[in-house]
């Protein structure tokens, strides 16, 4: 049977940045992905926003990994020549209701470490974006835009200079909990059993069900698997806006927001579609929600402008109604089975997070 230190399963953006952190800390790594190529589930389909921290619970690590990976990203970009833009945020209010809604998010941010978070007047926001309706404004200067395939790219990068390898085509079907490690069934074209010291189930929105098909792994440590997809609408012709715009929070995501790509296309969403299956098709029908909640802050918005774009799915671990919930990195102190860590609920924002929520995979894995 063939050994090995590491085995990372899941070539997403998680995946890859802690294949690259394992074996930057000198450890011997297998990246295992299904699929084709790196990136083809939730990481390929986000808003490429990196995001500043500004919305989470005090300490959680979405709180802390946000703030530290985005500051981390933005140094790995300049490092890595990613391209990516820091172009900046406002969180647009649209009545007295909203208004005051603004200062807790700031305070909140604050307290969140992100920087440079300001309260703008409507004449404020709308002399640095003539095309805002708004009634106030909170302005996040560290807010910013990547290409998320580039990093993900650099990241397989780095981990492969390390050592690292890739395997491709190469779904894990399940495996065991054995003394020293695990054993992990992979099939493909090639099937074999390998077995390892230290196992990673970076697999994101399959991430439970994987956890479930390791025997020895209690069943009471693994949390459900809930869908909330997130459907865009792209914007023909250039954005009016050259900031990110975002409505305050509604329950279960940030809103329907404008969020820039790197070639000055605008796009709308996510909004929030509750799912029982993985189904990445978008319903044309639920543009007609778009035009009213853009409108609040964008009333120039023309009928017919918004086309079906693409979706993606939050990997929730909670059901619809229920408290949000934090980034869950599970080790052995909690499962009790050595040498796995699993990865549940990687949602926004992780692919900001990627590079802080990797070292503190590395720190699990160094503690047991
Ligand atoms: C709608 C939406 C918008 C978002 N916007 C942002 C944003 O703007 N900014 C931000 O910071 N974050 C954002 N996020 C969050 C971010 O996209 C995710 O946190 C991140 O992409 C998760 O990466 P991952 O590697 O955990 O999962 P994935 O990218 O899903 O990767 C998991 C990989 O595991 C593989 N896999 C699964 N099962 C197996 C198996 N058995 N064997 C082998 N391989 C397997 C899959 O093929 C896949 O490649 C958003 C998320 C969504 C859904």
């Amino acid at each position: 049977m063939e050994r090995v230190d590491c085995v990372v399963v899941g070539a997403g953006v998680v995946g890859l940045a802690v294949a690259r952190a394992l074996a930057l800390a000198g450890r011997e790594v297998i990246i295992l992905e299904a699929a084709d190529g790196i990136g083809t589930e939730t990481s390929s389909r986000n808003s490429e926003v990196i995001h500043a921290g500004i919305y989470y619970p005090a300490g959680s690590f979405m709180a802390r990994f946000c703030v530290a990976g985005r500051r981390a990203l933005y140094a790995y970009c300049a490092e890595k020549r990613v391209p990516h833009a820091n172009c900046g945020k406002l969180i647009v209010a649209t009545n007295a209701e909203e208004d005051a809604m603004l200062a807790g998010i700031k305070r909140r941010a604050e307290v969140n470490g992100v920087e440079g978070m300001r309260v703008l007047s409507a004449a404020e926001a709308i002399a640095l974006e003539p095309n805002l309706s708004c009634t106030s404004a909170l302005l996040s200067p560290v807010t910013g835009i990547i290409d998320s395939h580039a990093f993900m790219l650099a990241l397989q990068g780095d981990a492969e200079n390390a050592g690292a390898v890739p395997v491709f085509l190469s779904p894990v079907s399940g495996g065991r909990a054995v003394q020293g490690g695990a054993e992990i069934d992979v099939g493909g074209n090639d099937p074999m059993t390998l077995r390892c010291r230290l196992l990673v189930n970076a697999t994101g929105l399959h991430a439970p069900s994987f956890a479930s098909r390791i025997i020895g792994m209690p069943p009471d440590r693994i949390p459900g698997a809930y869908y909330a997809k997130g459907n865009y609408f792209t914007l023909s012709g250039r954005s009016p806006f050259t900031r990110l715009i975002y409505p305050v929070p509604v329950p279960g995501g940030l809103g329907v927001h404008l969020t820039i790509d790197l070639g000055g296309q605008a796009r709308f969403g996510p909004d929030v579609q509750w799912i029982d299956t993985i189904d990445y098709s978008v319903d044309a029908a639920r543009a007609d929600s778009f035009y009213a909640a853009v409108r609040k802050y964008w009333p120039a918005l023309k009928d017919g402008a918004l086309q079906p774009g693409y979706s993606g799915i939050r990997p929730k671990i909670v059901p619809r109604g229920a408290p949000a919930q934090d980034f869950v990195v599970q080790g052995p102190q909690t499962h009790g089975l050595p040498g796995l860590i699993n990865l549940f609920g990687i949602e926004s924002p992780g692919l900001t997070a990627a590079l802080a929520l990797a070292d503190h995979v590395v720190e699990v894995a160094a503690t047991g």
